[in-house]
């Protein structure tokens, strides 16, 4: 049975860390599936060349050799001058397509959706490329492979694709299991292609995206996300120092972090790890061997109710409400709107004549954009200064007054709770507070059921 491992642009940051990833992937015994992200900063680079790019602005060839540098940089130190020079000829080939693509964008002046999610692929090439010429130099039989090329389908949607399982686990099956007998896969994460060939990307942050689908496709033994933190924590110990790891989380509950945008595991990947049951571990590279957050299936008994309470920091609220002759029912169709928007919602409030929404505050500009083609809301109000605030554990599920003792705390510590969603799957309670009572706030509810 194979192990996917996969390592984040996070902790790809110079050749050092590459040579810490290759040690990690040499420890195991069994064979390893490596998914990769893009080095440190490089696809936010890429994101930059492409805006510069369509409004005029960017040196391209400036751009290209620099990113051309950095990889050549990542490789430095490998002794064996064969495996450097065929990775750096590669990493030049795709710096050069990259560049081909980008002058593209200057002419045209015009980033598709479709040159976009291309253009943003190639972080992820250039990394595996780089990680596979570490392996390759400490005696591992690496091979770099690119998601797109094996197999990887997803559907055409552009910058948010979703996977095609089905087909991708008989590609995968054909295109990278013969090599798995022979030695260590490197794959990139975060893209594929569609059915046409296209390559899709599976939105910022998607490589862990990728090892959950490379995972499912595999019937992997377990996966692993590495990362430089030790695991998914009670709190942000930034703002509640005391803060500790979680040992286990359930499916659900690390699901629901993830949506909360605890910084661990994109959410996403949980659906195709859990449709086979793959076991999901969370290490970090600073402690290869401690023990890190386990996430399954099982719903573990704690002995605290409640796991972690996240927090989203800058969202914002829309309230509705409407007049007697506009029932709250004829509001629905305004969130079939947003939809069209691209908007995604934290969380809903509904009472007999009004309804509060709460969504990212950056995309505060499309709702109001949204909200024109509905004119028929009485009066509507929006709160900018706010955040969201989740309580999380599966124990909430079946134990009473778990609310009473969340709204006591908060109270007791002096803050204003402007709305509450009871999260439809039992484990987790929402709510909305003023963005400088945030501190506040969490420390006194991880007194209450963390500490
Ligand atoms: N490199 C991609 C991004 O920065 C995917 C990832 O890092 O997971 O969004
Ligand atoms: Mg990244």
């Amino acid at each position: 049975m194979v192990i996917v491992s996969k390592f984040g642009g996070g902790i790809l940051k110079d050749g050092k860390s590459f040579e810490t990833v290759a040690k990690i992937i040499c420890s195991k015994k069994e064979p390893i599936v490596t998914v990769v992200s893009a080095a440190n900063g490089v696809t936010d680079s890429i994101v930059d060349a492409l805006n510069s790019a369509s409004n005029g602005t960017l040196d391209i060839d400036f751009f290209t050799d620099g990113l051309a540098k950095k990889h050549e940089i990542l490789i430095k130190h490998i002794k064996n001058s064969k495996i450097k020079e065929s990775a750096i000829s590669r990493i030049h080939y795709n710096v050069a397509l990259l560049n081909k693509l980008l002058y593209g964008v200057l002419f045209l002046r015009e980033i598709s959706p479709r040159i976009n999610d291309l253009a943003m692929s190639f972080g992820e090439r250039l990394s595996a490329i780089v990680l596979e010429a570490h392996l390759l130099d400490v005696g591992v039989n690496a091979k770099a492979f690119e998601a797109d090329k094996i197999g990887i389908l997803t559907t055409a949607r552009f910058g948010k694709a979703m996977p095609l399982l089905k087909e991708t686990r008989a590609n995968l099956q054909k295109n990278l299991v013969p090599f798995l007998s022979k030695g260590t896969a490197v794959v990139t994460g975060f893209f594929g292609a569609d059915m046409d060939g296209n390559v899709t990307t599976l939105g910022r942050g998607g490589s862990d995206f990728s090892s959950g689908i490379i995972a499912n496709a595999l019937d992997a033994e377990m996966l692993e996300i590495w990362k430089d933190v030790p695991g998914f924590m009670s709190a942000d110990p930034s703002i509640v120092p005391r803060a500790k790891k979680i040992d286990l989380l359930s499916y659900d509950e690390a699901e629901e972090l993830g949506y909360f945008g605890a910084k661990i595991l994109h959410p996403k990947t949980i659906a195709p790890v859990r449709a086979r049951n793959i076991p999901i571990i969370i290490k970090s590279v600073l402690e290869p061997s401690s023990e890190g957050t386990q996430i399954s299936e099982k719903r573990h008994k704690m002995q605290q109710v409640a796991k972690s309470v996240a927090v989203k920091m800058n969202v914002a609220m829309l309230t509705i409400k409407s007049a007697e002759i506009l029932e709250i029912v004829q509001i629905l169709p305004f969130l079939s709107k947003l939809a069209e928007y691209d908007i995604e919602l934290d969380a809903i409030s509904t009472s007999e004549i009004g309804m509060s929404l709460v969504f990212d505050a950056n995309d505060l500009h499309k709702v109001k954009n949204a909200l024109k083609h509905f004119p028929n809301a009485e009066e509507v109000e929006f709160e900018e200064d706010v955040s969201l605030i989740g309580l999380i554990g599966e124990g909430m599920k079946s134990e009473p007054g778990i609310s009473g003792r969340l709204f006591k705390s908060t109270g007791d510590a002096g803050v204003n709770v402007r709305m509450i969603s009871q999260g439809a799957s039992e484990i987790n309670i929402s709510f909305l507070i003023k963005r400088n009572e945030v501190n506040a706030a969490l420390n006194a509810i991880h007194s209450e059921f963390m500490d």
